[in-house]
């Protein structure tokens, strides 16, 4: 589909979220306005009409990867959403001629946002006013093709950001449970529960022969002008054993990736997600052939690591994960060391920072001291899921759409002010060129001092106003 950058129709009277939308194109006119518009169509999540969703036939569907990112619950889903709605929407052109825009399709019941197809043609609206066009991604060939048990491929890796990254969650199960131990802002135990109380293929544990299987299918057999096949995530919930030893992680973790590299070689980066671990539990990794890891520290400030995290806080604590974070850069190099950061529950209630100026100020730190070590971390918009203990009903209020742009700025500069590569194997960066969905820091622009360091990622086919 062409997408098209004129406006979708005159309008005189701004509904109040374009209004609040322009408001911050005035105040913030260094951010590109499709982050803008992102973060707050993240924030607030989407509606899809009917009209929308008769036109997925031909679209990837949601596999629930990792989290459910829905702030509906799978359960109150009047409209099948959970099975035909697309898992992220690309969009473009509109009253503000947007470039090109990938966005986590979070459902969302009650927001002002709805992807409607009024006269066939896909649209994204705020308070019934066309915002953009929309595109759904397309089907890959292989969501049709399932393993010799009949589970099918897509159930055992998927693909995100528009087919340039495979996913796959090998353990849909984390052993911190209870709110004791469990992320505060995680549903990977309770979207697994739920999935499965609905009947749904959703094996919790993978075996790394089918999970190698799969993506020797992507990567070797698929058409790449279907898939862009910049690189491939493993991921998973936390092994501890009877013990308590966090060290039984590597146990179940080195298999896979050794069943991956035998058959995958070297060709396309492996990206690994864990638990914190120290550099000599890292070295045997990075041998078996993993290129980047991620041991997500969620959120900067200590106080609220302890209450948000306490599970990581118990295991590994605050000071230890920050060191081997640091340290790990030893072992892999800059721009491979990318833990994620869940941006926006620095103002979670009850217990986050009273004001969007000492959350910005918090992370931002976080950011610099990071990155002044060469990790680079990674800002995904947090999705407030209602089956965590921090998603109860009435428990959050919105968190502040200039929160998320200030952060999304303060990443940018600071990944300018310390020159560091981009993430190793993602695709291209800046708006119109970024193709990932769940948040909007790599939209923000291509640093000056590095243009395309790793050459052209994608296929011509997958890039901007060429689709
Ligand atoms: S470590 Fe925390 S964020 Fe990761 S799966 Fe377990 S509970 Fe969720």
């Amino acid at each position: 589909m062409e997408l098209r950058a004129s406006a979708l129709t005159v309008q005189e009277q701004l509904t109040p979220r374009q209004e609040e939308l322009e408001q911050c194109f005035e105040r913030y006119p260094d951010v590109p306005r499709e982050v803008i518009v992102k973060e707050d169509v993240l924030r607030m999540g989407v509606r899809f009409s009917p009209s929308a969703l008769a036109q997925t036939d031909q679209t990837r569907p949601r596999t629930y990867y990792i989290f459910s990112y829905d702030r509906t619950r799978l359960d109150d889903m009047q409209h099948d959403e959970s099975k035909v709605a697309p898992e992220e929407a690309r969009i473009a052109g509109g009253r503000w001629s947007l470039r090109p825009t990938l966005i986590s399709a979070r459902v969302e019941y009650h927001s002002p946002y709805e992807i409607t197809a009024p006269e066939g043609r896909l649209l994204l609206t705020a308070e019934g006013a066309p915002l953009a066009e929309v595109e759904f991604p397309p089907l890959p060939a292989y969501y049709d093709l399932s393993h010799a048990d009949g589970t099918p491929y897509s159930q055992t890796a998927g693909l995100v950001g528009w087919g340039t990254r495979a996913f796959t969650t090998v353990l849909r199960g984390c052993q911190l449970w209870g709110e004791k131990e469990e992320c505060q802002f995680c549903d990977l135990n309770s979207n697994s529960r739920a999935l499965r109380q609905m009947g749904r293929p959703y094996k919790t544990r993978k075996e790394p022969e089918m999970v190698a299987e799969v993506l020797e299918e992507i990567f070797l057999n698929q058409p790449s002008q279907e898939i862009g096949k910049t690189m491939y995530l493993v991921s998973g919930g936390t092994v501890i054993d009877r013990r308590q030893m966090i060290e039984a992680d590597d146990e179940f973790y080195l298999p896979f990736v050794r069943a991956i590299k035998r058959r995958l070689g070297d060709r396309w980066p492996m990206h690994l997600q864990t638990f914190a671990k120290p550099k000599e539990r890292l070295q045997p990794y990075k041998d078996a052939g993993v290129d980047c890891h991620h041991a997500n520290i969620e959120v900067w400030d200590k106080r609220l690591f302890q209450i948000i995290c306490p599970g990581k806080a118990h295991f590994v604590g605050y000071d230890q994960w920050l060191r081997w974070l640091c340290e790990s850069v030893e072992v892999f190099g800059e721009g491979r060391i990318t833990p994620s950061f869940v941006i926006g529950v620095e103002l979670s209630e009850p217990n986050g920072f009273a004001t969007v100026e000492e959350a910005v100020a918090s992370t931002s730190a976080g950011f610099d001291y990071l990155m002044s070590h060469g990790v680079t971390p990674r800002a995904p918009q947090w999705c407030i899921e209602p089956l965590t203990v921090l998603g109860k009903p009435n428990a959050q209020k919105l968190v502040p759409l200039d929160f998320f742009i200030q952060i999304d700025r303060a990443w940018f500069q600071t990944w300018k002010k310390y020159k560091l590569p981009k993430l190793h194997g993602w695709p291209n960066m800046g708006p119109g060129n970024c193709y990932y969905q769940n948040g909007a820091f790599l939209d923000m622009g291509v640093g000056e001092h590095l243009e395309d360091p790793y050459g052209p990622l994608l296929e011509p086919s997958l890039r901007r106003g060429e689709a």
